[in-house]
């Protein structure tokens, strides 16, 4: 066992700050990582105010961060996969149970036993899991993946959140080439998602609160933008998309855009309010739709998403910020004012 030097938040209602956490010494299948830069999700945000008080609730204190890129320090010695400087990533999940049918087909992400980067129970060292806003972090090698060379690393980190959480849905629902695609809210998902969905050659619309990011929008690859407040605009779009990507951190009307599907079409919700959402019955009947969600992505889509990034050179806009700034960046998180993605440069820990 080490010390690592961390921010965490002690309570609910406390800002985070500096600390010193425990982090296990390197095990057979174990990958060391000194983290460069970890993305700030609005999950973060919703664990570390105990949001999501029904379902996960926090313990503290709590260090988040599964966004996390760094350097291999150390590995144990049955480790194949890294050696001491390569590249390496870790995102939502550090382990499984490895033999139930969904770990089996690479749907780690389903395991009934799997567990998460921050606030899961920590089957090593007791206590719970510490997420990447830290120096350092220990990982079995299954879990940490491979950063292509090319990434710009403070950009790639917010891959292993939300990229994942937006290429995975896509994949499954088949987005493709043709297709009318909408994102709802242009934050950190969902500005992935607009890049996806580019990629992947669907007409892009995305959906925004906020007037002063059309300008980006049509930057990050979408065809077209409504505000959503003017129910002209929506009312234009009405039984139209195949797939509408919901990435809104907050309450909202839903039926909104289930209305905007066509017949057949899919509402997938990957943001995850801390309220119940209400859904109108006839919106869904009416054109035989579908609402879904989706949760991150399992460890051989990640891979297969990070090299999608190397060959097209996608990576998150990020606003890289030293971790004194982190409680700063959560209000501005809030207020929907981060283009488009936060990325803590670690380095600025060392310094506490
Ligand atoms: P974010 O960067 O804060 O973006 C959220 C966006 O939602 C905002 O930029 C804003 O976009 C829109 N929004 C915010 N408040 C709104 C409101 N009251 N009404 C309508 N739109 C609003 O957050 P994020 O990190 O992308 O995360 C988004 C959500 O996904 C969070 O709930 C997060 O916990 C969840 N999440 C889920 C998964 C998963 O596995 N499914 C993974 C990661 C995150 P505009 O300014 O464009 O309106
Ligand atoms: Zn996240």
């Amino acid at each position: 066992m080490y010390k690592a030097k961390a921010y965490a938040a002690p309570s609910q209602t406390s800002p985070l700050g500096s600390t010193n956490i425990s982090r296990r010494d390197p095990t057979d299948q174990d990958v060391q990582i000194e983290i460069l830069f970890c993305g700030i999700c609005h999950s973060d945000l919703h664990q570390v105010r105990n949001e999501w008080k029904e379902v996960m609730p926090t313990v503290y204190p709590c260090v988040p961060g599964h966004e996390i890129v760094g350097r291999v320090t150390k590995v144990g010695a049955g480790v194949t996969k890294f050696k001491a400087g390569d590249l390496a990533a870790v995102g939502c999940m550090v382990d499984s149970d490895r033999t139930c049918p969904e770990c089996q087909a690479g749907l780690e992400q389903f395991c009934p036993n799997f567990t998460l980067t921050y606030n899961f129970p920590d089957k090593h060292l007791g206590g719970v899991t510490y997420g990447g806003y830290s120096d350092s972090i220990v990982v079995d090698q299954r879990f940490v993946l491979h950063v292509p060379s090319n990434l710009n690393l403070a950009g790639a980190a917010p891959l292993l959140c939300a990229g994942i959480t937006t290429y995975s849905p896509m994949r499954h629902w088949g987005v493709t080439k043709g297709q009318k695609v909408g994102i709802v809210g242009l934050g950190g998902l969902g500005h992935m998602g607009v890049k996806f969905a580019h990629a992947l050659g669907a007409h892009v619309v995305v959906f925004s609160t906020s007037p002063n990011k059309k300008d980006d929008a049509l930057r990050l690859g979408a065809d077209e933008v409504v505000i959503s407040k003017n129910a002209d605009e929506m009312q234009k779009h009405a039984g139209s998309f195949h797939f509408i990507l919901d990435a809104v951190s907050a309450d909202h009307d839903i039926n909104a855009y289930i209305n905007l599907l066509r017949r057949d079409g899919n509402v997938v919700l990957v943001g995850a309010p801390e309220k119940p959402l209400a859904v109108s019955a006839f919106g869904l009947l009416m054109g035989r739709r579908s609402l879904s969600g989706s949760p991150i992505g399992g460890i051989p889509e990640t891979q297969e998403m990070l090299d999608f990034c190397g060959k097209h050179n996608v990576t998150a806009d990020v606003e890289v910020i030293p971790i004194q700034k982190v409680n700063e960046a959560y209000e501005r998180l809030l207020k929907s004012d981060v283009k488009y993605r936060f990325s803590i440069d670690m380095a600025s820990l060392k310094s506490e």
